[in-house]
């Protein structure tokens, strides 16, 4: 049973989620870090985005699909600040919307043996990721 994987975890190297490097900062420092070795789109400023996006679950990791297709780690449901930031892209996501349901979501996944397969989109309930665990032998 493995808790869910947020961008805390992810970025752990950055130093976000232990002090006062936001993921703004961190990503930021990243994207000037790449353009100064010639990865020109990352000399692109960052930008905002206020429209609510949907958190999903991808193998074992709360994240958002920004509007130019990457995967974007997001922080724990429970902060304060729900900016989730493409690394990709710059976008700097302000409304990271989680279901309702996310703590029955997250209970019912970490029933999962494996990472990989603790995934969750909108419309799944949490009887319904029990039922297919459960259809598959735990995992
Ligand atoms: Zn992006």
């Amino acid at each position: 049973m493995a808790r869910l994987l947020t961008s805390f975890d992810m970025y752990k190297k950055l130093g976000v989620g232990r002090s006062v490097v936001t993921a703004r900062e961190a990503i930021r420092r990243w994207r000037v870090r790449h353009a100064a070795e010639g990865n020109e789109e990352y000399a692109e400023p960052m930008t905002t985005n206020d429209t609510p996006i949907q958190a999903i679950v991808n193998h074992g990791r709360w994240m958002i699909l920004c509007e130019c297709r990457n995967g974007v780690n997001v922080p724990p449901r429970n902060t304060p600040n729900h900016e989730a930031v493409c690394p990709a892209c710059g976008t700097i996501w302000t409304q990271v919307v989680f279901p309702p349901e996310a703590a029955e979501i997250e209970s019912a996944l970490a029933e999962r043996k494996f990472r990989h397969t603790q995934s969750w989109m909108p419309g799944e309930t949490p009887d319904q990721l029990r039922q297919e665990t459960a259809s598959k032998g735990g995992r």
